[in-house]
């Protein structure tokens, strides 16, 4: 059974400097600039898309740099269909921080059925490939035995976000 809703909200979630905001100015604006700074100026970016045939309004949250501090406020959090967790191929600590910002979701978020809850993990800046830290096939492994999805992307060279946010929000939908 999927939820009959058309408005889901996707929250992006990771270490300060992985890409969590040129993901999304790229998913929803087509654009990457190498000069961005913490914020995307507003509590949220919306995008519509057609999933399974019906129109859907994402409300996709980004953090204003607060993730330093890993102190986000409740509204941040409130009423999460999806999480999205992000870490930088390039910089084995952010990929080490996935699992508590997992924890971190869960306890602020506070989901009915954790255990049920859609997250999914994008490896970000695959394009640095010549400089990857996180070996793939070992976090794919990884993914794998935690049963969390994984794409490698890029927001700079365009790979894979399309696909990788369209994964989450079928998630969101699927879940219940
Ligand atoms: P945030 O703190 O997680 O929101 O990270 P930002 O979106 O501000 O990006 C941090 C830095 O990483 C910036 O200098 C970006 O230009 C760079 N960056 C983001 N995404 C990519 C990517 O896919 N590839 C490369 N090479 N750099 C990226
Ligand atoms: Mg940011």
């Amino acid at each position: 059974m999927s939820k009959n809703r058309s408005q889901l909200k996707v929250i992006v979630l990771g270490d300060s400097g992985v890409g969590k905001t040129c993901l999304l100015n790229r998913f929803v604006r087509c654009e990457f600039s190498q000069n961005y700074r913490a914020t995307i100026g507003a509590d949220f970016l919306s995008k519509e898309v057609i999933l399974n045939s019906k129109h859907i309004s994402l409300q996709l949250w980004d953090t204003a740099g607060q993730e330093r501090f890993q102190s986000l406020g409740a509204s941040f959090y409130r009423g999460a269909d999806v999480c999205i967790l992000v870490y930088d191929i390039t910089c084995q600590k952010s990929f080490e921080s996935i699992i508590s910002w997992k924890q971190e979701f869960i306890s602020q978020c506070g989901p009915s059925n954790p255990e049920n809850f859609p997250f999914m993990v994008i490896g970000n800046k695959c394009d640095l490939d010549n400089q990857r830290a996180v070996n793939q096939a070992k976090s794919y492994q990884w993914a794998k035995e935690l049963n969390l999805p994984l794409i490698e992307a890029s927001a700079k060279d365009d790979i894979r976000i399309q696909e990788a946010f369209l994964e989450a929000s079928k998630l969101a939908l699927e879940r219940e």
